[in-house]
């Protein structure tokens, strides 16, 4: 299980590199092999290959649409943030992901260091908050030192343009390919609202493999961002990068 996790977490870290786009040849036994429409769509994920079936048969998939709430007085989560600055961008072809050098930021939850990877996008958001879809969806991959996951998500809505995000946005990269250098310094801690109370849930990667056993953190509070800001993202994935929510099952959602 934690190897699985770990090889998810790999994944995730590397991002996915989408060598049949790329290459325009199509190679349907990569891994890579997945999309958000058609025959490789979300519904098909967990038929394409067989590392993927808990994304057909897991039963505490995400996203979720966050509703009936159990109180529970979570605890704030501590962010370690302060001057992590990333180094890398890539468009994998499924997201715009931007990478973290080790030991550069981190969370603590449930007495354990959760590191900070990467951050991606989707758009529209993937999760919902009580039947409300936000524009755009930022998720903060954390890994602990066995590989556990714990994702950060960050909703972002509202019609202002969002200054922090002005800079990483020119350098979105063209092309699906591998890891470019940012220019600018870009500081992870630009991205979260100032309000980070949060939902949590039990929940999964929300891209193939699927994996299940990731604690998610949906922060309350949405960022701005503005309809162009969400439309250069929108036009360079050129498809919506967003999983359908899933069933809740037996699963309650603490705030
Ligand atoms: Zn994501």
């Amino acid at each position: 299980m934690i190897r699985t996790i770990f090889l998810a977490a790999a994944f995730l870290a590397i991002g996915s590199y989408p060598v049949a786009q790329a290459s325009g040849k199509d190679v349907g036994h990569l891994s890579s092999h997945w999309g958000y429409a058609g025959a490789t769509g979300p519904e098909h994920w967990g038929s394409l290959n067989p590392g993927y079936g808990t994304c057909a048969h897991g039963v505490n998939q995400s996203p979720i649409n966050l509703q009936n709430f159990i109180e529970a007085k979570l605890p704030p989560i501590d962010f370690a943030y302060t001057n992590a600055q990333a180094t890398e961008i890539i468009n994998n072809g499924h997201t715009i992901q931007v990478n973290f050098p080790p030991k550069t930021a981190a969370i603590r939850l449930d007495n354990n260091t959760f590191e900070l990877k990467q951050f991606h996008f989707h758009a529209p958001a993937e999760n919902q908050i009580d039947n409300t879809q936000f524009a755009m969806e930022a998720h903060f991959v954390h890994a602990d030192l066995s590989g556990n996951l714990a994702v950060v998500a960050v909703m972002m809505q509202g019609g202002e343009t969002n200054p922090a995000l002005e800079n990483l946005w020119r350098e979105f990269p063209a092309k699906a390919d591998g890891p470019h250098p940012l220019a600018a310094p870009f500081f992870a801690e630009s991205m979260l609202p100032v309000n980070r109370e949060y939902f949590r849930y039990n929940g999964s990667l929300t891209t193939p493999p699927c994996t299940e056993g990731v604690r998610w953190l949906v922060l309350k509070q949405a960022v701005p961002i503005s309809e162009e800001q969400v439309k250069v993202f929108a036009t360079l994935m050129r498809h919506a990068n967003n999983r359908p929510v899933q069933p809740v099952n037996a699963r309650t959602v603490l705030r």
